[in-house]
């Protein structure tokens, strides 16, 4: 069956062709680890992650790369203000060392990793750090230096724009507003406002390179890392909405010049969680993570579930109540999930409809619309509904499979999912917030649990 995806360079649905047939190379420009992820940027990977999976259900073997920035990632996208790493630093009251800057960005890797891995999102193929790539960096930056694309100042070398001449073409951008918005501290030095740093000099802070020490700009990381990982071209970038402008025209700007080649066929943007209907933003400082949600009773996979109602190019309004009306449709899902017995077929009409849906530029809110209509049609068997909900789940991810049927004999494995519910309704209980405890409790026996308080702690057991 075709796929359909929309194209940010296009601006249109296309048809889908791999470069290789029956592969898929994705590349997710991924966090910049000075800080947890909040509940924004996991709408980012858990939209790459679906449409990794749309992939798999098609058949299709999947390259997924999330890159992870540690270095280079300046407070704004004009390569104004410090390094988000260095800030960090700062913040955290660690020496200004590579080392140590390399050691913040793993504790944030590891908590990325371990975020994802609660929302169900399958580990990225490979999560490259820019900070172990600088040599595949100096060589991209040699190759537009031959051509004279790039040009050294007094505080790093920079890309000139004027040599590439679609530059903008992403989401077709306007030379002119980006040019006024760089207007603000312009370096002198620069050929055009726009132009950008592919290497800053920093005497201190950095690694040798053939220009002096210093570290890369923000953008050649990508285009680095994606060659190195998935070859140029490859099938699909994706990222949120706020990189359409800077960071992906550079990136494209830098890879097509020093390579004459596309980058990527495939550009595909979610858009935003609002809060309040402002972006929410790391930098800011007031930010929602999973541990926020859980503190409301709200687990991972509720907050997964939420997502998956809403298409990745719809800004969605994030509100607690919302949430919550999702949650409610979940634990309806999982109990009756629950109670359908094994032994049934996939229902061939159902399926079918469900990939047209899936490769329709990734239309889940029909998709989750289409397993209510079977959980509700009369024709089809429990069991037969069972073994095609367990057939969609494999595109949702909401760990259906590890549900346990009523009709079975009790599987001895506690999903980590059920140990974090657990642990946030103990949390709960020591605050005496019963309301938020027993709501926690709710969640957990709906999903097959039954929670026992003994005099050694909690004994979680399956029904
Ligand atoms: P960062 O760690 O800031 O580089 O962002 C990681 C990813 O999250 C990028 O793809 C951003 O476009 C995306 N992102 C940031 N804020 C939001 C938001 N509020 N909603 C959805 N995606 C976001
Ligand atoms: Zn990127």
């Amino acid at each position: 069956m075709d796929i359909f995806l929309h194209n940010t360079l296009s601006r249109d649905k296309e048809k889908f062709t791999p470069i290789t047939p029956g592969k898929v190379g994705i590349y997710s420009c991924g966090p910049t680890v000075y800080d947890r992820a909040h509940i924004g940027n996991l709408r980012s990977y858990v939209f790459a992650d679906t449409l990794r999976r749309m992939f798999e259900y098609n058949g299709y073997t999947v390259k997924h790369i999330i890159n992870i920035t540690d270095v280079g990632h300046l407070s704004s996208d004009a390569d104004e203000g410090d390094d988000k790493m260095t800030r960090a630093l700062l913040r955290d009251n660690k020496p200004l060392t590579l080392e140590s800057m390399f050691e913040v960005g793993s504790t944030y890797l590891a908590a990325f990793i371990e975020d994802i891995q609660k929302m169900n999102i399958e580990l990225p193929t490979e999560t490259p750090r820019a900070s172990e790539h600088i040599q595949g960096v100096i060589t991209l930056i040699t190759e537009l230096e031959k051509k004279g694309i790039a040009y050294i100042t007094s505080d790093g070398i920079y890309f000139d724009t004027s040599r590439f001449p679609a530059y903008g073409k992403l989401g077709n951008i306007k030379i002119r507003s980006l040019r006024e918005g760089s207007r603000v501290h312009i370096n002198p030095e620069k050929r055009n406002p726009i132009d950008f740093a592919l290497w800053k000099f920093n005497p201190s802070l950095g690694w040798e390179s053939p220009w002096g020490k210093g570290f890369p700009g923000w953008h050649i990381e990508c285009s680095a890392m994606s060659r190195e990982y998935l070859g140029q071209p490859f099938d699909v970038h994706t990222g949120g909405i706020d990189h359409i402008p800077t960071h992906h025209n550079n990136e494209i700007a830098q890879s097509e010049s020093a390579y004459n080649d596309a980058l990527a066929h495939y550009w595909m943007h979610n858009e935003f969680i609002r809060l309040e209907n402002a972006k929410m933003a790391k930098s800011s400082g007031s930010f929602i993570t999973l541990d926020t949600l859980l503190e409301e009773t709200i687990s991972p996979i509720t907050y997964r579930y939420w997502l998956l109602t809403a298409h990745y190019r719809s800004p969605v309004d994030f509100s607690y109540e919302a949430v919550r009306g999702a949650q409610s449709a979940l634990i309806r899902l999982l109990t009756t999930f629950g109670n359908y017995p094994d032994g049934g077929n996939l229902v061939s009409t159902y399926s079918s409809r469900f990939q047209a849906r899936i490769n329709d530029d990734l239309d889940l809110p029909q998709a989750i619309a289409l397993m209510w209509e079977l959980i509700k049609d009369s024709t089809v068997s429990d069991a037969d509904k069972k073994a095609t909900l367990l057939n969609f789940d494999t595109v949702f991810g909401l760990q259906l499979a590890s549900i346990p049927s009523l009709h079975d004999a009790p599987a001895a494995v506690i999903p980590a999912e059920i140990h974090a519910l657990s642990e946030a309704r103990e949390e709960a209980r020591a605050q005496k917030d019963w309301v938020k405890a027993d709501a926690l409790r709710n969640e957990i026996e709906a999903r097959g649990f039954i929670l026992t308080d003994t005099e050694t702690g909690v004994k979680i057991t399956e029904e």
